[in-house]
């Protein structure tokens, strides 16, 4: 597979470099001036991208490489990926689910903790009801951490879960009503834009605290700040920020936050578990075989 090209489109984590290497003949968009000059030396060369939550790949990208093939993002979350131009071109996409649940299910309770140690007079957090928005493989997890801080546990998400005892609130309002500690857990889409607004945040009130380890354009982030500038909201903990990787002044100069660069899946364990589902998935595609973690169905000609 070493004639193969593929393109990584930002620095990711060195191993995820090192393997494409070995493997592929490995291109790096960032050590060209542009993606345009990239593409007009190396433009037929490219059989698979490799994107990621910090550089996507949207339509221009796509449409840059005639002879694209697989499109795979080292992530869960593909919504930096423009899917749609992807199922025009029948292009199949991956990503990386499962591998990295456990560490931001940690990382959401950490910021959890750290934030309420951080709050004065502050509160605890076990017994505090918790809600979560999005209950899938992520949302799951946390709910079984926060269940062993003896916390009373709610979601909210498109459907009601059957195999869990958890309260469902098909409303978001009344799920931030009846939650002490709101958290953030669910996929970015169009829906899920600001699914965290300021009637959410009114409902959370005073004496709640927001956690968002989703992705940053789920939370209305200056309604965030008013909220927390003016004591509607207690606090909030924040792995992701709506126009990463800048983060808003007014958030950076506020006490009652804690936050982290977007670093939920960042142990060297998932890192390396991450870059090895993509290889995994680029090599299956190029030898023929069934993709391991597609995003969506394909049907291959
Ligand atoms: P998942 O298993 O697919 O779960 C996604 C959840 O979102 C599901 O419970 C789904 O509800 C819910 N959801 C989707 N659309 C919704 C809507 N319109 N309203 C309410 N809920 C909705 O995904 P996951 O593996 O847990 O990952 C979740 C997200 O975490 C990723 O998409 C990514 O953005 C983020 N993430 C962040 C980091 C980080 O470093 N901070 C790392 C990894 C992932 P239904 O089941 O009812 O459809």
């Amino acid at each position: 597979m070493e004639s193969i090209g593929v393109l990584m489109t930002c620095p990711m984590h060195t191993y995820i470099e090192q393997q494409l290497a070995k493997r592929f003949n490995l291109f790096k968009l960032w050590h060209y001036p542009s993606l345009s000059a990239f593409a007009k030396t190396h433009a037929t060369a490219i059989r698979a991208v490799v994107g990621s939550p910090k550089v996507g790949v949207d339509a221009a990208t796509i449409d840059s490489f005639p002879n694209l093939e697989i499109v795979a993002t080292y992530s869960v979350g593909y919504d930096s990926i423009d899917i749609q131009r992807c199922r025009e071109k029948s292009i199949p996409v991956t990503n990386t689910p499962n591998v990295l649940t456990d560490d931001v299910a940690d990382l959401a309770i950490g910021l959890a903790l750290t934030l309420l140690h951080k709050i004065s007079p502050s509160p605890k957090l076990s017994g505090k009801a918790v809600g979560i928005i999005g209950l899938g493989r992520i949302g799951s997890e946390i709910a079984k951490r926060a269940e062993a801080f003896g916390c009373p546990i709610s979601y909210h998400s498109r459907s009601q879960k059957r195999e869990c005892n958890y309260k469902y609130y098909p409303n978001i309002l009344d799920l931030a009503a009846n939650s002490e500690v709101l958290i953030v857990a669910c996929t970015l889409s169009q829906e899920t834009r600001h699914i965290v607004n300021r009637p959410v945040i009114d409902a959370l009130g005073p004496k709640g605290i927001l956690i968002n380890i989703g992705r940053g354009p789920h939370v209305d982030e200056a309604q965030l700040v008013s909220a927390l500038r003016q004591g509607r909201l207690a606090g909030a903990g924040l792995d992701v920020f709506q126009n990463e990787p800048e983060v808003a002044q007014e958030l950076l100069g506020l006490e009652n936050v804690v936050l982290t660069p977007h670093v939920g899946s960042d142990t060297v364990e998932t890192c390396i578990a991450m870059a090895d589902l993509v290889i995994a998935n680029l090599e299956a595609h190029f030898l023929g075989n069934p993709l391991l973690t597609p995003v969506y169905p394909l049907l291959r000609s």
